[in-house]
């Protein structure tokens, strides 16, 4: 998979989640201190973090690759 391909991903996921977290701000409970620890929402929110976090990594993996170190 190229890095281009991998970054537009990255870019999709961010926008999920800029979504995710109006919809998350919005939620009665969220108000609460704790309220997030149950919220449904916000789970997504870490598992797109997560998945972001691990495309990010592969692109770094592939652009060592690309680079020539001496
Ligand atoms: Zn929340």
């Amino acid at each position: 998979m190229s890095i281009e391909s991998l970054e537009k991903q990255v870019e999709e996921l961010m926008e999920k989640r800029d979504k995710l977290e109006e919809q998350c701000d919005t939620l009665p409970q969220c108000e609460k201190d704790d309220g997030c620890a149950t919220c449904k929402v916000y789970k997504e929110i870490e598992e797109t973090d997560a998945k972001i976090e691990e495309i990010e990594e592969k692109i770094e993996n592939l652009m060592g690759d690309d680079e020539i170190e001496d």
